[in-house]
């Protein structure tokens, strides 16, 4: 008990600023353009098209107040921004205060947050609360270095099926004839994470996914699928296996817990929140539970602050491919 009361009480909003500024930002439209402001430029506004630092902001006609649509304008080239160009929200209608809730709330929620509950709150319709969500998803993406266990540490894989409608559950060994798709994860123990959604599971697929994401001088750890066999000889510090099968989950620091955590969550998130995700968009979601985790010391303002940072110079078009 004493314990969760720490934990809480080190996880309260009186040092960190940036969760005492959201509520006022997710209520009141120019204090969310302030706030998304000093999120992106740190009280250092510079123009997005010449990089100048030398702008000013837009008065209405009688220079009482900021132009209704929080413009800037650079003085070096006479472009006229705001703060919403070159991110995820650029070609977007929906108010920023909107914005800021659906980050808040994609950032903070362990096992993630629906649509319908985003369009219950702010007020936006559904399919508008839909379209948030899944650019905060984009701009989420890729939160984990390119290659992990760079400093010789453990690197814990496992592969898993998510997503599609769970039929043919007793019939069907691991997921084959349902519409889930097999994902690979690979957790730094203490680290990140990474998922690779993949097509199938063999020795070859699965090998070849973890010398791509995972640097040589690591050790990695898989339970007694056959289908590692062999990888430990590309690793400094070799391959470590615990049997499963044989009710073995850990031999002294040879166990995979990490990794089964985080399909834990997911699988709650998924089948809980989102009940069906499509095998085209699995990887988005992924991206979300793979942020939350990668930056799961941070306070919940840092880590919402933290996404909304990363959709700067991330937009998605309506006609690009989703996927990773
Ligand atoms: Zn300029």
């Amino acid at each position: 008990m004493i314990n969760i009361t720490t934990k809480i009480q080190n996880r309260s909003t009186k040092n960190d600023p940036i969760i005492r500024a959201l509520p006022a930002a997710c209520a009141d439209e120019k204090t969310a353009v302030e706030f998304g402001e000093r999120m992106r430029w740190g009280g250092h506004p510079a123009c997005p098209h010449c990089g100048d630092t030398d702008v000013y902001q837009m008065m209405n006609v009688d220079n009482t107040a900021r132009q209704a649509n929080y413009r800037w304008r650079c003085r070096e080239c006479k472009a006229q921004f705001t703060v919403r160009i070159g991110s995820v929200f650029e070609d977007s209608r929906i108010e920023l205060r909107h914005w800021c809730f659906a980050f808040w709330r994609a950032s903070t929620s362990k096992k993630g947050v629906s649509a319908l509950e985003i369009h219950r709150q702010t007020g936006v319709s559904y399919k508008s609360a839909l379209f948030m969500l899944h650019r905060i998803r984009y701009a989420m993406s890729e939160s984990a270095p390119v290659m992990l266990g760079q400093d010789c540490g453990d690197v814990e894989v496992d592969e898993t099926y998510v997503g599609g409608k769970p039929r043919y559950r007793g019939t069907s060994k691991r997921g084959r004839g349902t519409k889930k798709q097999c994902v690979l994860a690979l957790v730094e123990r203490n680290g990140s994470v990474k998922t690779k959604p993949i097509a199938n599971v063999s020795a070859k697929t699965l090998q070849t996914a973890i010398r791509q994401n995972v640097n040589g001088s690591a050790r990695i750890v898989t339970d007694e699928n056959s289908a590692y066999t062999g990888i430990g000889k590309h690793y400094a510090r070799g391959h470590q296996t615990v049997c499963h099968s044989t009710r073995e989950y850990v031999r002294g620091d040879a166990y995979s817990n990490t990794v089964e955590s985080f399909f834990a969550t997911v699988k709650r998130g998924i089948n809980g929140i989102y009940h069906s995700v499509s095998k085209e968009h699995l990887s988005l979601y992924l991206s979300e539970y793979e942020l939350r985790h990668n930056n799961r010391n941070l306070e919940d303002g840092e880590r919402t602050a933290a996404a909304i940072r990363k959709a700067q110079g991330q937009r998605l078009l309506y006609k690009q491919p989703v996927t990773r």
